[in-house]
């Protein structure tokens, strides 16, 4: 199962979240890991490791999709 991680620079948070949940738009715009986006990946150890590797303060599961 593929997970997403939202990366929000803006408010220092990143959101994991499961393939398909609402919140995750329908057409990705990639942006700079370090400047923040929506990523992708394989399984949700990679997708926590990168969530890690973020720096931000706020980190935390979608409520909405519960990964
Ligand atoms: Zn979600």
């Amino acid at each position: 199962m593929i997970y997403w991680v939202h990366i929000a620079r803006s408010n220092d948070r990143a959101t994991l979240h499961r393939d398909r949940c609402s919140e995750v738009p329908s057409t990705h715009v990639y942006k700079d890991f370090w400047e923040g986006g929506w990523f992708d990946y394989p399984d949700k150890e990679r997708a926590l490791a990168a969530m890690e590797q973020s720096g931000t303060t706020y980190q935390k599961n979608c409520p909405v999709c519960k990964p």
